[in-house]
């Protein structure tokens, strides 16, 4: 594979050629490492017959991975300088098409329509820019989006968090809000030397699997997750503490006991020890009494 362009040889050409500068505001760190991105795309379960969506496609060395693997890529870049660079770049590929468009601000649902075959398989593939990890995955998850699976390197820490279970220091409203929609699970760690240049903190490739429905059955999605963030106010606190803060002028410390009794939960324990199905459970229990 020699005339890939995530080698450190040929990326380093390819700035050279544009006289192109990283802009670290906008999480450049581009992959060097063809190896990694085979391993990005495996994890992704990119088919022939999968239209794929890229974040940010940089220098174009994942969007020809998957140039190579799918059906159809296509791929959202805020940066106006890599439009003629990647107009070069993946001149050999004719199933791509470069959007020049903030990911927060775009349509994504209706550019799916108008790009991709009706009924075809959807997989979002990226090397996230890092400072917008969080509300990019959020968008894309409550634009309710006709997709399989979300597969993206982000930041190792906030891999962790959005895939941990109860119990584990990482867990947190981030995990619910996440395993809400998907199951998440941290498939590999990446090391900084497959960057150019290489980033602060460590990296990880989170998959997402998108569920048909949600693992719980939730009254009002607004006020469980409102209830579910009220719970890790303060991490050291009890749930009984917490909530009491939470719901100071809604009810009083009796009926907040009441409630926790109804749902089983001991009131001394940590909102990190509870699982959804719990976090379900309570919620389900003080909104009937709103
Ligand atoms: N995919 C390339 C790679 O792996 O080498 C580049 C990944 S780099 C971590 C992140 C990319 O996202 C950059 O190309 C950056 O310009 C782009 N980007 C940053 N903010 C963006 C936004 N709001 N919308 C779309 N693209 C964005």
């Amino acid at each position: 594979d020699t005339k890939a362009i995530a080698t450190p040889k040929r990326t380093r050409e390819i700035l050279e050629k544009y006289g192109f500068s990283f802009k670290k505001s906008l999480g450049q760190n581009f992959l060097i490492d063809v190896n990694t991105l085979s391993n990005i795309v495996e994890h992704a379960g990119v088919t022939a017959e999968s239209g794929a969506i890229e974040i940010g496609p940089g220098i174009g060395a994942l969007t020809e991975q998957l140039a190579r693997k799918a059906d159809q890529v296509l791929a959202f870049e805020i940066d106006q300088r890599l439009l003629p660079i990647l107009d070069d770049t993946l001149s050999d590929y004719d199933n791509v098409r470069i959007v020049h468009q903030d990911i927060l601000k775009a349509n994504v649902s209706e550019v799916i329509q108008d790009y991709f075959h009706e009924g075809q398989p959807v997989h979002v593939v990226a090397n996230l820019p890092y400072y917008i990890t969080t509300p990019i995955i959020m968008n894309l998850l409550m634009a309710r989006l006709p997709i399989e699976s979300i597969t993206v390197m982000i930041q190792k820490e906030v891999a962790e968090r959005i895939a941990a279970a109860p119990n584990n220091k990482s867990y947190g409203s981030l995990s619910i809000a996440i395993q809400y929609y998907t199951e998440a699970k941290v498939v590999m760690d990446v090391p900084k030397t497959v960057f150019m240049p290489q980033p602060n903190v460590g990296s990880s490739v989170l998959r997402l699997t998108m569920r048909e429905q949600p693992p719980v059955q939730v009254e009002n999605e607004p006020f469980f997750f409102d209830l579910v963030r009220a719970s890790f106010g303060q991490r050291r606190k009890t749930i009984m503490n917490n909530l009491s803060r939470h719901f100071k002028d809604r009810f009083d410390k009796d009926s907040i006991r009441q409630s926790l009794d109804e749902a089983e939960i001991d009131e001394k324990r940590r909102g990190e020890s509870l699982s959804m199905e719990e976090f379900a459970t309570l919620a389900n229990v003080f909104y009937r009494k709103l």
